[in-house]
C-alpha cells in the first residue's frame, strides 16, 4: 500500500493581497457625472469618452 499524501489546500492563504487595491474615482467637473472603476484603463476611458462627447471637464483621481 502506497502513502498518499494530500497536501491540504487552504484558500485561506490567498487572502493576503500583494498590491493594495486602489480605485479611480471619475468625475465631471461640469455635471453630475460621477462613477468609481476597479481598472485605470476604464477611468481614462470614460474621462475621454465624456470629454469628447460633451465637451465637458472630467477628472480622474485614485482613491484607496
Ligand atoms: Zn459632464
Amino acid at each position: 500500500m502506497g502513502l498518499v499524501t494530500n497536501a491540504p489546500q487552504h484558500p485561506c492563504v490567498h487572502m493576503q493581497r500583494p498590491t493594495p487595491k486602489e480605485r479611480y474615482h471619475v468625475v465631471c467637473r461640469e455635471c453630475r457625472l460621477e462613477r468609481l472603476f476597479d481598472v485605470v484603463d476604464d477611468a481614462n476611458g470614460l474621462e475621454r469618452e465624456h470629454a469628447e462627447e460633451t465637451g465637458h471637464r472630467v477628472v480622474v483621481g485614485r482613491v484607496r
